[in-house]
């Protein structure tokens, strides 16, 4: 991993929390709590984001502030104490490590089925670093990609960066990832997520992508990400910059898309003029960048952020891609925004935007049938309902044929919905009782 000041790039974990709330002007009982948070979710950020993103002035509030560093009553208040006094006390690590770990084994850390259900195989060999949801696309989760230039607090995927040995599921086998790919013609898109595959160096990268080029079928490869919000200085003054993009104009070269799929969960993550000119180097090389983010509450869950996020990505040549709705993990309770207000936010910033950036879908669940989407609030015969829909699907059969739920103003996720007008959900089985989501 490329944690070495060489690139100009320095972390800061845990240790340094105390540190820069301090900085911060935090006072000493919220620091305390805090620290007590960080030992059960991972915190990673850099001076970038610190020093330039953050609004200091308006902490704790802010809502980068908020994005990356922990908050006390993230976690049930019992837990938070019992966590502080442990700190407080100087109790050995493995001691507060074993109170932490108890906390987290209560945070759904598997969601959705993420490792048991979508494992790829050739032969009857499970293909590690792998998942295989929908036909078209390959997920594939490089081993050096592991980690981020910083962490979201509300990431669905923060169970891996604690460490946790039976979610490490990265792979370093290109020649495997290939294979797969030639017996499987179906498959026209690979997808490289993490963590952020752009934490690689230039070198490492390019063992992954160029393999892929000679991939007849794949037409598209999309780069997860988070780089342009976090370390944009990754595409204008690293040392490899240039090269890097460089590897991007020989995968339009190859005739393929390289899809940058970026993660951007403010407008003030694209106003510096350094993202502008990460930006511009990036569809230069002829690559084009989606974006999307889920909708976090006390982050971004107003109508007025995402209509100003979509609209300054326009202007900068991205194109809105989803509005994702936060997963059933981790802090869920904390960042959770119903359905129903999701909705509302949605189509009030939908609403106010040019036809241009209406390539957005969403509010969209990634759950264990696939993509469902809400698409309204309607009555039909004198019952109000969630009008939904499968943007994707594991069965293909499903996608884009609206469905419905018992309206619910309380429900966050699919599993909270019961079906309407039906006894059950198209996605699940008729024979046996409901799945859960
Ligand atoms: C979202 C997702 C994809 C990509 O879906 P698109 O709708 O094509 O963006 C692929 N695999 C998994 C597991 C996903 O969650």
């Amino acid at each position: 991993m490329n944690e070495g000041s060489t690139r100009g790039f320095r972390a800061y974990t845990s240790k340094h929390l105390d540190g820069l709330l301090q900085r911060g002007g935090v006072g000493d009982e919220e620091r305390l709590r805090i620290r007590a948070v960080a030992t059960v979710l991972p915190f990673r950020t850099n001076a970038y984001v610190v020093d330039q993103l953050i609004d200091w002035s308006a902490v704790p509030e802010d809502p980068i502030y908020r994005l990356v560093f922990p908050q006390a009553d993230m976690l049930p208040e019992a837990d938070v104490t019992r966590l502080a006094s442990l700190l407080n006390a100087g109790a050995r690590n493995a001691e507060i490590q074993a109170a932490a770990n108890e906390v987290r084994m209560r945070l759904n850390p598997h969601p959705a089925g993420q490792l048991e259900l979508n494992v790829p195989r050739i032969g009857q060999e499970p293909v590690p670093g792998m998942q295989h949801k929908y036909p078209e696309t390959l997920l594939f989760f490089p081993k050096q990609g592991q980690t981020c230039h910083a962490y979201c607090t509300y990431c669905f995927r923060w169970a891996q960066f604690i460490g946790e040995p039976d979610l490490k599921f990265a792979s370093d086998d290109v020649d495997s990832l290939v294979s797969y790919l030639k017996d499987h013609p179906e498959v026209t898109s690979v997808l490289f997520t993490g963590g952020d595959p752009m934490i690689m160096s230039e070198a490492v990268l390019r063992r992954y992508l160029e393999p892929l080029l000679e991939v007849e079928q794949l037409e598209s490869i999309r780069i997860g990400t988070k780089s342009l919000a976090y370390w944009p200085q990754r595409f204008v003054s690293d040392p490899d910059s240039a090269d890097t993009l460089r590897l991007f104009a020989s995968v339009a070269d190859a005739g393929k898309t390289l899809a940058f799929m970026a993660h951007f969960s403010h407008p003030r993550e694209m106003e510096s003029p350094i993202v502008e000119a990460a930006v511009a180097g990036i569809l230069s090389t002829g690559a084009v960048i989606r974006t999307q983010a889920p909708l976090i509450r006390s982050i971004n869950d107003d109508p007025g952020t995402w209509s100003s996020m979509w609209r300054r990505q326009l202007t900068m040549g991205m194109v809105p891609y989803y509005m994702f709705v936060e997963r059933d993990t981790g802090p869920q309770d904390y960042f959770a925004v119903p359905l129903a207000r999701a909705y509302e936010i949605f189509r009030d910033a939908y609403a106010s935007v040019s036809g241009l950036c209406r390539t957005v879908r969403g509010p969209s669940m990634s759950a264990t049938p696939g993509k469902v989407c809400v698409d309204g609030v309607a009555e039909i015969a004198g019952q109000k309902v969630f009008v939904l829909h499968l943007i994707q699907a594991r069965d293909p059969e499903l996608v884009g044929r609206p469905f419905f739920a018992r309206y619910d103003p309380k429900a966050v996720w699919l599993t909270d919905l019961q079906p309407a007008f039906a006894d059950r959900f198209p996605f699940e089985p008729a024979t046996v009782q409901r799945l859960s989501a």
